[in-house]
């Protein structure tokens, strides 16, 4: 007997899980986006402290970290949703705002996690193709929003292409949208940006009560092992929404705690920008001494294609052969690219030596 499963489970794509994890600690994981760096010894006693009371379920209003989110940001914690990990608040948001005959718009390629929200509330998704330096073509997002529509999504950078809009760009996009739309603008990788204030589009939040923006503590803050994402949001309204559809204690005690603690160590994080800048103005500068053209990064990976006649599973193979892992682009909309994290300079340096030895 087979099990029969739910239309929702027939539409909804398989996550493109990246390989290596479980094997040796030789490779040079550059596949996920994770930072290189283990967590601050302080996060980790935090978390370790809250293992001793791990017979109580956790807060279930996240108080605690939601008043430090408030603090560090300006933003009512009444505003403030936290989830478990930030595709928690995303796939919530989801279930909350479409069903069959709604309308979600994104870009692709963007993130692969997007288009399970419509595969699993059967609404229409509607795909955005980016502009030719790989950036959001947010004109060309504004024209598909319709009276169907209930979610926009605005990865900012974009992953997987790296590239940033500014927020001048987004201000100007979010006039377009009718305040019925929610606008999701998910900033995963804001921290990393240098061409403007990473914080710039908090500003936006007091005239945009549609809007939502999408923070984690699994990049810069390097705790994707724990699950912790937020949204800062515009209104009281999605926030109170995405507690409905979801189960109580999706944040765990350990991750409550650590990303509260996290959050006060704001200099480290500071520091982690700058070498992971460092590594991208090197390794981009590199790239292109190979005769590639990665993209305009503003997070902490890069995108590039290959280029004509040029075999990718051969590269991708080759590198992994090589101990470096990578993510192939047709697992993320584009066959022929590659998108790779920067870590370590001596990882760094052996992608960019693999990759020499291979093209
Ligand atoms: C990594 C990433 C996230 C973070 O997901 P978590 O669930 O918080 O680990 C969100 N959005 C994008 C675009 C990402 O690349």
């Amino acid at each position: 007997m087979a099990l029969e499963f739910s239309q929702a489970v027939r539409r909804i794509p398989v996550y493109p899980a990246a390989e290596g994890y479980g094997d040796s600690d030789s490779l040079a994981r550059l596949a996920s986006n994770e930072s290189a760096e283990p967590p601050l010894p302080e996060v980790v006693r935090a978390a370790t402290r809250a293992l001793g009371s791990l017979n109580r379920y956790p807060d279930p209003t996240n108080a605690e970290l939601r008043r430090a989110l408030s603090d560090r940001y300006d933003v009512p914690a009444s505003r403030i949703a936290i989830g478990n990990g930030s595709c928690d608040v995303l796939l919530a948001a989801g279930e909350a705002l479409l069903e069959p005959g709604a309308e979600v718009v994104y870009a692709w390629p963007s993130f692969s996690v997007y288009p399970q929200l419509s595969a699993a509330t059967g609404a229409r998704a509607i795909t955005v193709q980016l502009d030719t330096e790989q950036r959001l073509d947010l004109d060309a997002m504004a024209r598909e929003v319709t009276v169907a529509c209930r979610l926009v999504i605005v990865c900012n950078p974009n992953n997987p292409t790296s590239t940033a809009v500014s927020t001048e760009r987004v201000a100007a996009f979010l006039e377009r949208i009718p305040p019925h739309v929610c606008v999701i603008v998910d900033e995963a990788y804001c921290e990393f940006r240098t061409d403007e204030d990473p914080d710039s589009s908090l500003d936006l939040l007091a005239r945009h009560p549609n809007l939502a923006l999408l923070r984690t503590f699994s990049k810069v803050y390097g705790l994707c092992g724990l699950r912790v994402g937020f949204a800062l949001c515009g209104s009281e309204e999605l926030p109170r929404a995405l507690d409905q559809v979801r189960q109580p204690f999706f944040c765990n005690a350990v991750a409550q705690a650590a990303a509260t603690e996290a959050l006060k160590h704001q200099d480290a994080v500071a520091d982690r920008v700058v070498r992971t800048v460092a590594a991208r103005i090197e390794m981009d500068e590199r790239l292109r001494a190979l005769g590639l053209a990665p993209a305009d990064s503003q997070a902490n990976f890069c995108w590039f294609d290959l280029g004509e006649g040029r075999d990718e599973d051969e590269v991708v193979r080759g590198l992994g052969e090589r101990g470096v892992l990578v993510r192939a682009g047709s697992s993320l909309g584009r066959p022929g690219a590659l998108r790779v994290t920067y870590g370590l300079p001596e990882e760094n340096r052996r992608l960019v030596d693999a990759l020499g030895e291979l093209l």
